[in-house]
């Protein structure tokens, strides 16, 4: 008989209930007696267990006992409305296959309230789990919304390269990529290391963001995205960093800064509607074991105008706040998470766009306002999660990004293709970076990025 995913038999209750069906899935408790046994069996399609019965007329003890917690197994019989509290639907096992047992002295999941920390630890099992499970199923989805989102509205999807020579961006320290020996470097007659014998000839590395090549992207087919793995090696042990991490960057010729405002604010509202209409078992779940006011959160960021608000303006209010900061506020400082939270949680309410940044705190592509002391940066301020987009519009003037990059003695030699967007063609343009896992850490309601990753990549860590 054909398999059925239990999240389907659910879905079909009303039509399969007094067929036979076949599922497969992984036991997550076994209970009974000698009459009768019930098996909650999970096969990952739904946060849902599906409850089998064994009728022990028809089954040996000897043939039901391999079914211990986390056991892989498949089960065909008559789909019944259930006699017992606490499911609608049930399974009479007729037909049984063990495939994989899992020992109980040794299978590390066997009751139920393990700590995050701990899951952590065995992170190649806790997808297992039905917070693990729920998590990584909103992840994908997130995904599939993304993608959506863009390509229904005509963005092109653009892949840049993972590895770059490129070392200007300043978002951040770089991994270096070589394969030069470590312990016996090539050198040049004055020591330095000799790149010349590097596979590309140059010093390399992985990339910090994709937005230089999605700027070349977006000045040909109008509108592109990227959505890919990105690599900084900050030493920031924070529930908010990793060192690998999956970014989403829309680039788009023709829009100004407060285009590039409209679409994050729209684009944000959709992907967390779209979870919320897609995922919302799942999100009920964590809900109800993580963060109760998770759904209120959302709902309320989808149904409110995003506050759009100056650096400057920012900075006024946190001085009149009278709080005091860990980190003291003056204009001219890089805001910390706590000053981005301050005026979220606490001033506002609702999320909050900040604009008009010092010069000197962003990167050398961001347009220059007028004033000689503001770029069009806008970062996107989240309740919970503190900046969760970045971006800006950007430099399109040839002579005032050089200046730009003179003053910031930015080292170009590798990138006189990006400057050729200033050079033939130039348009003003916009974009921004989404960091993908800090959308999950606010539509899930966990509060450390490790826990929204499948295999998390963090200082001393980089186990599975
Ligand atoms: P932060 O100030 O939080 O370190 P950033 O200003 O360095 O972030 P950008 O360079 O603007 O970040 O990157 C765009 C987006 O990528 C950020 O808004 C954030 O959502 C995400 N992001 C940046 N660094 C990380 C990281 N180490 N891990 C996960 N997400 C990140
Ligand atoms: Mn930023």
């Amino acid at each position: 008989m054909k398999r059925i995913k239990i999240a389907h038999v659910f879905d079909r209750a009303t039509e399969l209930v007094g067929q036979e069906v076949c599922v497969k899935g992984w036991v997550r408790t076994h209970r009974g007696n000698k009459y009768v046994q019930f098996v909650a069996l999970n096969d990952g399609s739904t946060i849902r267990n599906l409850q089998i019965v064994f009728d022990m007329n028809n089954f040996t003890d000897e043939q039901l006992k391999p079914l211990t917690t986390g056991s892989a197994m498949a089960v065909t019989g008559m789909l019944v409305e259930s006699q017992g509290k606490g499911q609608t639907i049930e399974i009479q096992a007729r037909e049984l296959e063990v495939y994989g047992t899992a020992d109980p002295e040794t299978y590390p999941l066997q009751k139920k309230g393990h700590s995050l920390e701990f899951l952590r630890e065995i992170a190649h099992l806790r997808p297992r789990t039905n917070t693990f499970s729920a998590v990584l199923r909103v992840r994908s989805t997130l995904a599939y919304a993304i993608h959506r989102y863009f390509q229904e509205r005509g963005f092109y999807y653009l892949n840049t390269p993972l590895i770059t020579a490129s070392d200007c961006e300043g978002a951040g320290a770089m991994f270096q990529v070589t394969t030069l020996n470590l312990n016996d470097m090539p050198r040049t007659e004055e020591g330095a290391v000799d790149y010349s014998c590097d596979f590309f000839g140059k010093p390399t590395a992985l990339t910090v963001s994709g937005q230089l090549e999605g700027e070349l992207g977006a000045t040909a087919l109008g509108a592109i995205y990227t959505f890919g793995p990105t690599f900084r090696a900050e030493n920031s042990n924070t529930p908010r960093h990793l060192a690998e991490f999956w970014m989403i960057e829309p680039e788009v010729a023709f829009i100004d800064i407060d285009e590039n405002m409209d679409l994050a604010e729209d684009f944000l509202k959709y992907c967390i509607r779209y979870a919320l209409d897609n995922c919302r078992d799942d999100i009920d779940f964590l809900a109800e074991h993580y963060d109760k006011e998770l759904v209120n959160r959302l709902e309320s960021v989808i149904n409110t105008d995003f506050v759009r608000l100056s650096y400057t303006e920012a900075i006024d209010i946190l001085l009149a706040s009278g709080h005091k900061f860990e980190f003291p506020v003056s204009w001219g400082v890089d805001l910390q998470s706590e000053h981005e939270r301050f005026l979220v949680e606490r001033h506002f309410k609702r999320p909050v766009i900040l604009t008009g940044y010092p010069k000197e705190i962003k990167a050398f592509y961001m347009k220059q306002n007028e004033d000689g002391k503001t770029v069009r940066a806008m970062d996107v301020l989240f309740p919970a999660i503190g900046e969760i987009i970045g971006g800006s519009e950007r430099e399109e003037n040839y002579d005032k990004l050089m200046t730009r990059i003179e003053e910031m003695n930015i080292p170009m030699k590798d990138m006189w293709w990006y400057l050729d967007t200033r050079r033939f063609g130039t348009v003003p343009h916009s974009g921004f970076g989404l960091g993908f896992e800090r959308l999950v850490l606010f539509v899930t309601g966990m509060t450390n990025i490790r826990d929204v990753i499948p295999f998390p990549r963090t200082p001393k860590s980089a186990e599975f």
